[in-house]
């Protein structure tokens, strides 16, 4: 049976991925690296497109050189601070007949670069997309960190400020996916400090740089051996940190972090089962049942719940 019967043209023409039908945008990954790393699908559409929008025109120049290849379309800057502006006219284009091509300066487009603007204005516009997948650092380094992959989320850079930093690992702290970032040389150092700040040390993280370059180097390890390796040889170049999620164990200690008043009651019948002094006992509790940070809950506030829980 023919599935696509009732679709519409534009919904129909996803399914087809012919290059040289005209009339759509295709979104092409470049090399983050490695030459080689270029499709023979990408050679293609960078010699055939109509339209090149590229996030840095001289890169772009640089790689159709680097891969001997004559960009024959019309080269446009498509960057962060032009990409809305600019979308819907190179649709337009796309609505008379042009293959526009978009690339970023090196990886996906749309994966901490532009494209995702013209991605949205086309499909609000129901105008064809599609994507000549290739390289990406994100994907790179989660296959080679070694960490679970099966479930995972991508965060983009580590905030910069580190008041966001502490904030974005807080939100964090708890996740069971593994957890992907990119980050720069010039912060790898302050960020180590904030995640250990937050996670706990011996959680496994690795540190990727420079993926499909010379100096490819994957560091595998905990926080607290990362952040030991960054402080003995700091890293050059780009940089991705892959974390482990969340253990079940570290998971359950949350769910069973015990509320004021079930502290305040394990803390009486402690002190009448060894008979020890109220406050005794509740040092006691309040150390065998930290918070899931760590931290002790306030003693006096125990204390005090104790003392109202025996008068009742
Ligand atoms: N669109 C790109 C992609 O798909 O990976 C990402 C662009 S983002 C502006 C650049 C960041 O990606 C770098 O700062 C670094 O964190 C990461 N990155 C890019 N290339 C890399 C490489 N060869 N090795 C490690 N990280 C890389």
């Amino acid at each position: 049976m023919d599935d696509t019967r009732n679709m519409t043209s534009s919904e129909k023409q996803m399914f087809s991925n012919d290059d040289s039908q005209r009339g759509k945008v295709v979104l092409a990954a470049t090399p983050i690296g490695n030459i080689s790393d270029a499709s023979d699908r990408l050679k293609t559409l960078l010699a055939t497109a109509d339209i090149v929008a590229a996030e840095d025109t001289r890169r772009l120049y640089d790689l159709a050189n680097r891969l001997q290849i004559h960009v024959n379309g019309r080269i446009v800057a498509y960057h962060d601070h032009n990409e809305r502006d600019k979308s819907d006219s190179l649709l337009d284009d796309v609505e008379n007949g042009a293959t526009i091509l978009v690339v970023s300066d090196a990886g996906m487009p749309t994966i901490n670069d532009p494209g995702l603007a013209i991605v949205r204005r086309a499909i609000a516009r129901q105008l064809p997309v599609t994507c000549a997948p290739g390289p990406s650092a994100v994907l790179d380094a989660l296959a080679l960190s070694g960490l679970p992959t099966d479930r995972f989320c991508y965060e983009g850079f580590v905030p910069r400020k580190r008041s966001e930093q502490l904030k974005k690992f807080r939100e964090l702290q708890y996740e069971t996916r593994t957890i992907v970032f990119y980050e720069t040389p010039q912060r790898i150092a302050q960020t180590m400090k904030s995640l250990l700040e937050i996670f706990p040390a011996n959680r496994p993280m690795a540190l990727a740089r420079e993926l499909t370059k010379n100096y490819e180097e994957v560091r595998r390890s905990t926080i607290s051996g990362i952040a030991d390796s960054v402080e003995q040889d700091p890293p050059r170049g780009e940089i991705v940190l892959v974390i482990q999620g969340a253990s079940e164990q570290e998971i359950h200690h949350i769910s069973s972090a015990l509320s004021i008043e079930e502290l305040a009651r394990l803390s009486l019948a402690y002190a009448n089962d060894n008979h020890t002094r109220l406050k005794d006992a509740i040092a006691q509790i309040l150390q065998d049942h930290p918070y899931p940070d760590g931290s002790l809950a306030n003693k006096k506030t125990v204390y005090q719940t104790a003392l109202e829980i025996k008068e009742l």
